[in-house]
């Protein structure tokens, strides 16, 4: 393993796993050097009007990571601690990801530093305009196509949409996924990746024997991803006995009325830990090391580290979040023998609901809400199966067989295109 300097950087701890994965697949060394490197990155400096009538300049970055099985596909991330290198190792998360579900993209990233919640919907459309287009021609349903992720969401979609095709001079639906459906969004995609989640739980109980009636469920962040894994979890049988968000956390045994939980978070917009439906109030971290059978991270990096995964009690940490483990604990995770669904695999479901979100525009058809969930399922169970079988086959933990299956796929295509050296 790679040493890592410092353990809450996500780069070194992606690195770390991606060097570990190709020791063990024994990629040849030009493939090798290509894969560990982005194919390009930009930082931007973007001159924004406030509605004070000042003009602020906001830092964005883009990381292209790869392009060798399409084209690139990831989030736009606004957030106060987005720096480079977490861009850098989203962009190459995406990258094997896309590979694990296979479907046909390659890996990017994008970030601004922002305060979206301190921003009017007016300064977050001005920066999103200039942030797409000093993007430029970087963009594009061939080139890379750029989806929400933490501080962004389906408006902010509409708006990389409208200036693309400003741009452009046409209008173009596939240049960006998680519109609203109004604009060429799917069906679907707001609940896939919590869907993606739900799917890749109901096929570990099968693996390891276990039953969703009365299996316990702890979800911290009850954003896009949180909120929706909760919710389908609770329908489908499960029993979600913890919550938390930014504002703080809350565990009760008996188990949430996630229903009515959304209805206070989402549409109320009240804080989470004064839900008044019970439940004991701790610290949004403290919410990770109370007894359950699955734990879902599915808010940030770095929640579960060296410094605590021996508190961690559970028998399924499901990855909802990007990057929620750093490299280092997953040792202990193993010897604590947790059935890890490493992100790249757990919340996969977001993406491959964009991939058919960018089919849907391309063919300007669109399908029926059954019909994507139908074959969200397909590409997620094949993924499970995909991945716990690289565990076996190469007796390795199921974050690094994730990591085989992926750069196996993306090796196998840049030899057969050829690099251009
Ligand atoms: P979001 O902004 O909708 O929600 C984030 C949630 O996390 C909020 O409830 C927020 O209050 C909470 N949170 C923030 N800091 C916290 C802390 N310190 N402790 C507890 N809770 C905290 O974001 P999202 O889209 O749900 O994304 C969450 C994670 O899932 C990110 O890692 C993101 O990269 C990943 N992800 C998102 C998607 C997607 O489709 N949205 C797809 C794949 C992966």
């Amino acid at each position: 393993m790679v040493a890592i300097k410092d353990e809450l950087n996500v780069y070194e701890s992606a690195d770390a796993r991606f060097e570990e994965a190709v020791a063990k697949l024994g990629v040849e060394q030009g493939v090798y050097k290509y894969l560990k490197h982005p194919d390009k990155e930009i930082t931007m400096y973007l001159p924004v009007g406030l509605d004070n009538g000042q003009v602020e300049v906001f830092t964005g970055y883009r990381v292209l990571h790869s392009t060798v099985r399409g084209p690139g596909k990831g989030g736009i991330r606004y957030d106060m601690n987005v720096t480079i290198d977490e861009i850098r190792a989203l962009a190459a998360w995406m990258t094997w990801k896309c590979a694990v579900v296979n479907i046909p993209f390659g890996g990017a990233k994008g970030g601004v530093i922002c305060d979206p919640a301190k921003m009017s919907k007016g300064e977050l459309e001005r920066l999103t305009r200039r942030y797409t287009a000093e993007l430029g021609e970087w963009l594009g349903p061939e080139r890379d196509v750029p989806a929400p992720d933490v501080g962004t969401n389906e408006q902010i979609m509409a708006w990389v949409m409208d200036t693309y095709a400003m741009h452009v001079g046409q209008a173009s639906a596939a240049v960006v996924t998680g519109k609203p459906i109004e604009l060429g969004g799917s069906r679907g995609r707001r609940e896939a990746t919590g869907r993606g989640c739900l799917i890749n739980c109901d096929k570990a109980l099968a693996k390891l024997g276990m039953k969703r009636e009365g299996c316990r469920v702890i979800v911290q962040g009850f954003g896009n991803v949180g909120s929706m894994a909760a919710l389908l979890m609770y329908i489908a049988g499960y029993k979600v006995v913890g919550v938390a968000d930014i504002h703080g956390a809350l565990y009760n045994e008996k188990g949430f009325d996630v229903p009515a939980l959304v209805d206070w978070v989402s549409f109320k917009r009240k804080p989470l830990p004064e839900f008044p439906g019970g439940g004991a109030k701790m610290d949004q971290q403290e919410v990770l090391f109370q007894p359950c059978d699955i734990l879902l991270p599915a808010a940030i990096e770095n929640q579960i580290t060296s410094k605590n995964a021996h508190r961690v009690q559970t028998r399924i940490l499901c990855e909802g979040a990007n990057g929620p483990t750093t490299a280092p604990a997953d040792e202990i995770l193993a010897q604590k023998d947790v059935f890890v669904i490493p992100d790249i695999l757990a919340n996969a479901g977001g993406v491959t609901v964009s991939y058919f979100e960018w089919v849907q525009d391309r063919q300007g058809f669109f399908w029926r809400e059954s019909e994507v969930n139908d074959r969200l399922q397909d590409f997620i169970e094949q993924a499970f199966d995909g991945v716990v079988e690289a565990a076996e086959n190469y007796k390795v933990r199921n974050r690094i067989a994730a990591y085989i299956v992926a750069i196996e796929r993306v090796a196998k295509a840049l030899k057969l295109r050829g690099i251009y050296a």
